[in-house]
């Protein structure tokens, strides 16, 4: 067994090496560019080595370098992780001839493999099903629609180099045959560095599903089943999970002897991954060979036991495969969420900046595989990876559950995440129902949005929620004020019955909290619907809430400012402002539109409590004139009437507690 590895890769998946390595008792070096100097994975690796510059290609991609490095630090092997340069046969060679093990497969699998017209020919001669296509290469303007026709419209243009969705351009007529090829071909020129283009029917509706191999030097080769990826947004995976819903027994077992069969004709050794695309009538057709470790193999080892990167390294160490076919078992359901720094919002632009605050999700059957922490910097100069949540569940529906849960929790403060995207996603009916293709976000999102209405039960839990962090933090400050007055006479026995009404955008709800004298039991009654409530010890400074509700435990994210609320839940987010039933009487036409301040009330300037009323009802004041007199901070100050007029109802009395913008008199004018 190797004694040292160098991981030449960074962020999350350098750590998850590192974490497997160190199980095994190998020592690891991390390489790191300017940019990543104080990232996690440089920490947890037993040594580092610094490359250069944050753009990729001075460091992460300089081959020299980084053999270089392994060499220096006494490495027997290098893991490239994906990305960056783990389908590249010629590093794969130049850690060969440097005396090196490379952790993948030997070159000659990746030069068949990584070029995608030459995988699909293999994968022909193999025997196995292909999209109808065209796979050589395309000349002139004219016999390029002849082809076309013969494969159909719409069909798809692909970069025989590419990878990663970059490049592809559907064509859906003759009409737009020449500029799409005219963008694709310029693109993967940019890209690849090679314009070599094909063509393939575009299959509509499809999945996207995927089976994992793993070969041994000795020619045994075995699948883990299938992950389906059909969550994707610009032909990038999102969301992924096993089993499929869409893939039987019998069509898994078809499907891995298939890419088994495939692996063997390219003499395939190490992990892999065998892409297929599924049409509707389950009919399935190879796509490419992914020469390396997949961002999702997560969910392949929690369903089926095992460590995918022990196996890597210990195929590359010359090991036999230590299990056959037959002692695959897979238990339960496994989904992953890739969390990205992009703004699904705004096209999924990617978005940079510095982390300022940040809590994983953590629980049962809850892993988060990440390369971040509070502090980390998200430059432009990789990929928007931060991290992947991936959760297991006895069957789907639980671990559709874990994952919201998990979502639900997931605090990430400093840039936009597509945190409650995936959140959306997973609560979105359709893919509770399992209905998935690869049209999946097109079809149920705009701009970032779910076209379907968020569920009353979730509105209800984030009402819960806004209202008792509301009325118990109005509790706290007011029951803080108490000891300052002299002229409070004993405590009143506390109000058990609570109203409330909860603006979020349009919608407005009545919520009534019944709490139980301070304890931590309440029923929540909204617009006439009783909830049981638990909450924790409040700590109002956390950000994230865990509330049992009807026995269901519910994690929220909250942004608490005065009267507003911001949460966070099941992908949805609100804005929550909470009033008194007498505040939202009294602020229902201001509220209408917020830039008129109206003149006919005083509101409170301050948090505080009230010493003195100087006028008494119906008096005639100035505009001004002091008429309530308030201590705050140890200070006591006057707060004058806005305008001239006839005091209509004094709200408020001597000793008691106020806060910031409550409205203390009106007054007629
Ligand atoms: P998967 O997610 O199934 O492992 P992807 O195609 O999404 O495969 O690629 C994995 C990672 O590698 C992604 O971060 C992607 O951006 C990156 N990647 C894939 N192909 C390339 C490539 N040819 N050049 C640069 N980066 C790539
Ligand atoms: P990449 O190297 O970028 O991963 P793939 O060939 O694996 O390229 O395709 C990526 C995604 O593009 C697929 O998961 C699928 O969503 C879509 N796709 C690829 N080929 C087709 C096709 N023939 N018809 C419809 N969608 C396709
Ligand atoms: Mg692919």
């Amino acid at each position: 067994m190797f004694h040292k590895i160098l991981i030449a890769n960074r962020g999350e998946i350098a750590v998850r090496i590192i974490g497997t390595c160190k199980r095994m008792g190998i020592k690891t070096v991390a390489v790191y560019s300017e940019a990543d100097f104080r990232s996690p994975y440089v920490e947890l690796a037993d040594e580092s080595a610094f490359i250069g510059a944050a753009p990729a290609r001075e460091s992460f991609l300089d081959q020299e370098k980084i053999v270089e490095m392994a060499l220096k630090h006494g490495c027997g092997a290098v893991h490239p992780g994906y990305g960056f340069l783990s389908e590249n046969p010629d590093f794969a060679r130049m850690v060969h001839n440097a005396g090196l093990v490379f952790i993948g497969p030997p070159v000659s699998a990746i030069t068949a493999l990584g070029d995608k017209m030459a995988s699909k020919e293999l994968a022909i001669r193999a025997g196995i099903p292909v999209v109808p296509g065209h796979s050589t290469p395309m000349c002139d303007l004219e016999s390029v629609v002849g082809i076309a026709e013969r494969v159909g419209f719409p069909l798809l243009l692909k970069p025989a180099a590419g990878g990663g969705g970059r490049g592809m351009r559907v064509v859906a007529s003759e009409e737009e045959l020449p500029a799409a090829l005219e963008a694709c071909r310029e693109e993967t020129r940019k890209s690849f560095g090679d314009d070599r283009i094909f063509m393939e029917r575009y299959i509509t509706k499809p999945r996207h599903v995927e089976i994992q191999i793993l070969a041994d030097d000795y020619g045994n080769v075995i699948h883990l089943g299938e992950r389906e990826c059909s969550i994707q947004r610009r032909y990038q995976k999102v969301i992924e999970e096993t089993p499929s819903v869409a893939v039987s027994h019998e069509l898994r077992s078809k499907m891995g002897d298939v890419a088994c069969v495939l692996a063997k004709a390219a003499r395939y050794v190490n992990a892999g991954t065998v892409e297929f695309i599924v049409d509707q009538d389950q009919n399935f057709y190879f796509l490419e060979m992914n020469t390396r470790l997949q961002v999702e193999h997560p969910v392949t080892e929690l369903v089926t036991d095992l460590d995918l990167v022990e196996h890597q390294i210990k195929i590359a160490a010359g090991e036999r495969l230590a299990l056959r076919q037959e002692d695959v078992c897979f238990k339960g359901w496994a989904i992953e969420a890739r969390i990205c720094a992009e703004d699904p919002y705004r096209g999924f632009l990617p978005t940079t900046g510095m982390i300022t605050r940040y809590a994983e999700p953590r629980g049962k059957h809850i892993r988060v595989d990440s390369g971040i922490a509070a502090g980390s910097l998200i430059t432009i100069y990789y990929d928007s990876l931060l991290a992947k949540v991936v959760v297991w569940g006895k069957h789907r529906e639980e671990a559709v559950a874990n994952l919201v849960r998990a979502l639900n929790g997931y605090h990430i403060e400093g840039l936009t995440t597509n945190v409650d995207f995936c959140n959306a996603i997973v609560n979105h009916p359709a893919f509770i129902r399992g209905d998935l293709s690869t049209d999946f976000i097109d079809e149920h999102f705009v701009d970032g949005e779910s076209k379907e209405p968020p569920a009353v039960e979730h509105m209800h839990c984030m009402v819960i929620a806004a209202c008792l962090v509301f009325h118990t933090r109005r509790a706290l400050v007011k029951r803080s004020l108490k000891p300052m007055s002299p002229l409070v006479g004993g405590t009143p026995a506390p109000q058990r019955i609570h109203d409330y009404v909860v603006r979020v955008n349009a919608t407005v709800f009545k919520a009534q909290l019944d709490g139980d004298q301070g304890g931590r039991r309440w029923i929540v009654t909204v617009d006439d619907k009783p909830y049981e409530v638990l909450t924790p010890e409040f700590e109002y400074y956390r950000r994230r809430l865990n509330l049992k509700i009807n026995g269901q435990s519910h994690m929220f994210r909250l942004q608490y400012q005065d009267h507003h609320i911001k949460a966070f839940f099941c992908g949805i987010l609100g804005i929550f402002e909470v009033y008194t039933p007498r505040e939202w009487e009294l602020n229902r036409f201001m509220l209408a539109d917020k830039k008129v301040v109206p003149e006919n009330v005083l509101k409170c300037p301050m948090p505080g409590l009230i010493t003195a009323i100087c006028v008494d009802k119906d008096a005639y004041v100035r505009r001004g004139q002091e008429l309530v007199r308030m201590e705050s901070m140890k200070m006591e100050s006057g707060v004058a009437s806005p305008c001239d007029g006839q005091v209509e109802k004094i709200l408020v009395q001597p000793g008691q507690a106020v806060e910031t913008d409550e409205v203390l008199m009106t007054f007629k004018l």
